[in-house]
């Protein structure tokens, strides 16, 4: 019978073992087809090539030992466990199982060889494994090792290791004979095609014993460096295309007069920063123009990004467009609700709201505001995505706190302008972000930066204390609330939990209401009902509240200036970035303000550095940098941060420097190699790569 030889592009029934419910749950992993097989990388590589003896064991070691039964015997401490001891002569170990069968007990017979993979510890009789992969040799059998490094793939319900790796070997296999485009081998690019695409491939999906495995662990080996290149490119070329299609798009060019905007700025009560004049100024040009800006406005907790987005949003309504204001949390729409009505009232321009948990009636009335064109400005939060939302004539959108939505999300706002013509977009973050990584996450964007903060402001100063000192800082709280000071005591969750012990909100509010009985201390957090959180942060912002008992959901963009007090409870348990913004709550007006954070100890060695970064610095830039190398290669700028789909090889942080390189290789390829760039996207963005195409 004849039948058509697979190649790298067949569906991944072709392989053998491979039927319908395989297929399913490979598609899971987001592999169709042959090529895709190829492109699914090891997450890490166990080494057994080399068989130690026992004798040179140390703690810590994962290797492959062998070693003949000396003992096997079942003890109760509580539970059954099965101990066997293992010798060859140079030293012992022990395996211990916590889990087993009569089976398996039986099976440890006096004076057989058994091999073992595992973690080595060191337990109360010396070194010992747990559970560790095993086998017990035939009689006669010699233990073996394996000449390669052993991949390790991430794991998908249903599909085992030894599965994945017979798949993939058979997916090698068929690239010996038909070998994937190799899309940096033009000419003229020879300098980025070391190594060979399928070389690359061979190799990680292969490692030789020979091979630098620290360097492989790292991710910094050439073959990874390869192919994290091609992805980035690819990721990079996409953005791009997104911005070169925006480019020519049309858009409402936004040229109203600027009487508005002048007299809302002549109203503030405080003057702009040169900073601030700067990026407006940017801003303004950009909005004239007959394509749709798309922007990205970079500056620090505080630096006064609203009153920016704000006079964006004049020369909009000016212009006779409507305006979309979008926040990622429900607190922050509101503020900004709240805000922009005190501006902007008074010129008889007409807000409207929307908000997923509003009523129906109230809804339907905002539905039809936007929709007749009565809304001049919209805000809300990622309500006014839905499909239900349509606008009369939407010239501009703002995306405060950028670093909550995603790139998909971007784009369906774009659509809502009218037909044909696409909305101007202002993004707005506090997550100041390293050149080259912006020019990866950021590259469908141009940037403005405000660097400079109000005049005025003193740095917070800020302090990590152990929670057993909580009676003192409580005594402070009352101090500073005797001067007419207000402060935020910031729990992580609301409930108990057994696996986190967090300090919980509701009960330090409890434990606060009655230690300070005094005081005034609100609640607010992510599960009160909308009305009820609003009440009690317009009180806190009146004054009315001493203390404010919050989650993080205050994390992001909330103002209160006269708060000069901020406590963070269980300050160990989070990020760099988070306790920045948390932080940036206080420090708001003219007033010094401090920050307390309480910490459980031990502290290990990354919370400690975190919380001495906090203490030393109030420079948001200077911390994302650090929080990046703390981080360090391994943890993956997620999708949250960037916007981006998720990586497959690259790493943000730890390939960032390639950026310059994949931008130069980008301009080359779109210039010259149109179809790389199509295969190039469509290898490794698969469907994705048609965000660049909405
Ligand atoms: P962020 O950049 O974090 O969003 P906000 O826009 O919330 O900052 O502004 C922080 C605070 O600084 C607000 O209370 C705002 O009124 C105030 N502010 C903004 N610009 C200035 C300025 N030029 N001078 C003085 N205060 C300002
Ligand atoms: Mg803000």
């Amino acid at each position: 019978m004849e039948k058509q030889e697979p190649n790298l592009s067949s569906s991944l029934e072709v392989l053998r073992g491979v039927g319908p419910s395989l297929a399913k749950a490979l598609e899971r992993l987001g592999l169709y087809r042959v090529e895709d097989l190829l492109f699914l990388l090891p997450i890490r590589y166990e080494d057994r090539t080399k068989l130690y003896r026992l004798g040179a064991l140390q703690k810590g070691m994962r290797c492959l030992i062998s070693g003949e039964v000396l003992l096997a015997k079942t003890v109760y401490r509580g539970r059954r466990i099965l101990l066997v001891r293992l010798g060859d002569g140079t030293g012992q170990i022990e395996l211990r199982f916590f889990y087993f069968s009569r089976q398996q007990e039986a099976q440890f017979k006096l004076n057989h060889i058994v091999t073992c993979y595992g973690d080595v510890r060191s337990g109360a009789a010396g070194l010992e494994m747990v559970h560790p992969e095993y086998r017990i040799l035939a009689p006669g059998e010699k233990p073996s090792v394996s000449n390669a490094l052993t991949p390790i793939y991430p794991l998908t319900e249903g599909i085992q290791q030894g599965r994945l790796r017979n798949l993939v070997r058979q997916a090698l296999n068929i690239m010996q004979s038909k070998p994937p485009d190799d899309f940096l081998r033009q000419e003229s690019m020879s300098d980025l095609s070391s190594p060979s695409l399928t070389d690359a491939l061979n190799l990680l999906h292969n490692p030789t014993a020979e091979v630098d495995l620290k360097s492989m662990e790292e991710g910094r080996h050439p073959c990874q460096v390869r192919l994290a290149f091609e992805e980035l490119l690819a990721h990079y070329m996409s953005l791009r295309h997104l911005r070169n299609l925006a480019s020519k798009e049309n858009s409402i060019a936004l040229k109203g007069d600027s009487s508005l905007q002048r007299k809302f700025l002549a109203a503030l009560p405080y003057k702009l920063t040169d900073a601030q004049n700067r990026v407006i100024s940017e801003i303004s040009t950009d909005l004239k123009e007959p394509h749709p800006m798309m922007r990205l406005v970079q500056g620090d907790v505080g630096s006064g990004k609203t009153v920016v987005a704000a006079a964006a949003c004049t020369q909009a309504i000016s212009s006779g467009v409507q305006v979309a204001v979008m926040a990622p949390t429900e607190l922050l729409a509101e503020q900004h609700w709240r805000e922009f009505n005190s501006w902007f009232a008074q010129y008889e321009i007409a807000l409207t709201w929307v908000s997923g948990s509003q009523k129906q009636s109230e809804r339907r009335r905002s539905l039809e505001e936007i929709q007749s064109g009565h809304a001049q400005i919209i805000i809300g939060t990622h309500a006014l995505f839905q499909d239900a939302v349509a606008f009369s004539n939407l010239g501009l959108i703002v995306i405060d706190e950028q670093h909550r939505f995603g790139v998909h999300q971007r784009v369906a706002l774009r659509n809502k302008g009218t037909i044909g013509l696409h909305p101007h977009q202002l993004v707005m973050t506090a997550t100041p972000i390293p050149r080259t990584l912006a020019m990866a996450a950021y590259a469908d964007l141009d940037t403005s930066v405000i660097d400079e903060l109000p005049p005025g402001r003193q740095p917070i100063s800020t302090i990590a204390l152990p929670e057993k000192r909580r009676p003192e800082v409580i005594s402070r709280v009352r101090e500073s609330s005797a001067k007419g000071q207000q402060a935020y005591w910031v729990c992580p969750l609301i409930d108990e939990s057994d696996t986190l012990d967090y300090q919980a909100a509701e009960a330090s509010h409890k434990m606060l209401s009655e230690t300070l009985d005094d005081l005034e201390v609100g609640l607010v957090h992510g599960r009160m009902r909308i009305t009820e959180r609003d009440k009690t942060m317009q009180a806190f912002k009146d004054g009315e509240i001493d203390v404010l008992v919050a989650t993080t959901v205050i994390e992001v963009g909330v103002d209160v200036p006269k708060a000069t007090l901020m406590i963070i409870e269980n300050a160990e348990r989070m990020g760099l970035s988070q306790l920045h913004q948390l932080r940036g709550r206080v420090g708001r007006g003219n007033e010094q303000s401090h920050c307390v954070m309480l910490y459980k100890g031990p502290l290990g060695t990354l919370a400690k550095s975190r919380l001495s970064v906090l203490r030393e610095t109030n420079d948001g830039f200077v911390i994302a940098q650090r929080d990046l190398e703390l981080r360090g290669p391994g943890e993956l700028l997620g999708t949250r941060q960037t916007g981006l789909p998720a990586y497959r090889i690259a790493n943000l942080l730890r390939d960032a420097n390639l950026m310059p390189a994949v931008q130069a290789a980008a301009t080359k390829i779109q210039a010259e190699y149109p179809d790389a760039e199509r295969g190039i996207a469509s290898r490794w963005l698969g469907d994705a790569h048609n965000y660049g195409k909405v």
